[in-house]
């Protein structure tokens, strides 16, 4: 079976898988207007107020970095903690929309930097979480050193980040059941070797949706580093925007909420749904991507 048909056969799994359905509590205490609430504060230490984002899926970060919370009749799970210094202004935002910090069960994380998975020592410790892996994220996360390949390692390792406890690492295609909410784990190396998409199934009254958590996408590096000199990061990186071109995809959330145009589209300027969002994001990455390599070729005098 070609890998695309793979795909399309997990997707169709994860489409198939059952949806919790399950009144939403109003939290009044949501921000209605993120676009507003963080104009000209994009930074990754800049406090937001939690906002909700479809059905039981909602908005913990600060004003540069996404952190997710979702709500599940079995506790709660949170995807991503921000950088180390956001632990607080995450739980913080948790306790504002009304959870107990210790309801927090599950946590998964789109890639091993610092900016994303830097907090989750901290917020493993305060809130008791398991730990659940993407596909080839373990090592990383348990040492808290790049993976070497990692074309920006060297620019990581001066941001080393506290060891975290795996508990286990979930395998590429395969779901994460938190009380009936399917976190579908989707290995994409593109930006980073342990770059990973999450997708889960959210209703909200009568209308139900994938909620697309996928990776970032860019392809940067240390100085002096060129792919061109690398098949196989390239290799890699081709195949996980194919990946993330393909996925299930209704509710596109990014780790930089700016590269999905997260606030505007929560405060109703644009669409929160659009289905060939995450097509749309992966092809935009591989332009740059192109342009990257014919840069290393003829480089700008
Ligand atoms: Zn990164």
């Amino acid at each position: 079976m070609s890998a695309k048909r793979v795909l399309a056969a997990l997707a169709a799994l994860t489409l198939a898988a059952p949806a919790a359905t399950q009144p939403l509590i109003p939290r009044p205490q949501a921000e209605r207007d993120m676009a507003k609430a963080c104009a000209g504060r994009d930074g990754w230490g800049d406090p937001a107020s939690p906002a909700h984002i479809f059905g039981n899926t909602w908005y913990v970060g600060t004003c540069g970095i996404t952190t997710l919370l979702v709500e599940t009749p079995d506790g709660l799970v949170l995807l991503d903690g921000g950088i180390p210094q956001a632990a607080n202004l995450v739980l913080d935002n948790v306790r504002k929309l009304g959870f107990p910090v210790k309801a927090i069960r599950w946590i998964l994380i789109s890639h091993e930097h610092f900016d994303h998975a830097g907090a989750i020592a901290e917020l493993q410790r305060q809130t008791g979480a398991k730990v659940i892996a993407g596909p080839n994220q373990a090592a990383m996360l348990r040492t808290g050193k790049p993976d070497p390949s990692d074309p920006q390692a060297p620019l990581l390792l001066k941001e080393p980040m506290r060891p975290i406890k795996v508990a286990r690492t979930q395998a590429h295609g395969t779901a994460l059941v938190a009380g009936g909410v399917h976190f579908t784990a989707w290995a994409n190396p593109a930006h980073s070797p342990g770059s990973t998409s999450w997708t889960w199934r959210q209703c909200q009254g009568p209308e139900c949706r994938t909620v697309t958590y996928a990776d970032s996408t860019s392809t940067i590096s240390a100085d002096g580093y060129r792919f061109s000199d690398h098949p196989a990061r390239m290799k890699a990186i081709r195949e996980g925007l194919a990946v993330i071109a393909a996925l299930p995809c209704d509710v596109l959330i990014t780790p930089h909420p700016s590269a999905s145009d997260l606030f505007p589209r929560l405060s109703g300027m644009r669409p929160l749904v659009d289905p060939q969002a995450c097509a749309a994001y992966a092809e935009a990455a591989g332009k740059r991507f192109s342009q990257r390599l014919i840069s290393e070729t003829n480089p700008p005098r």
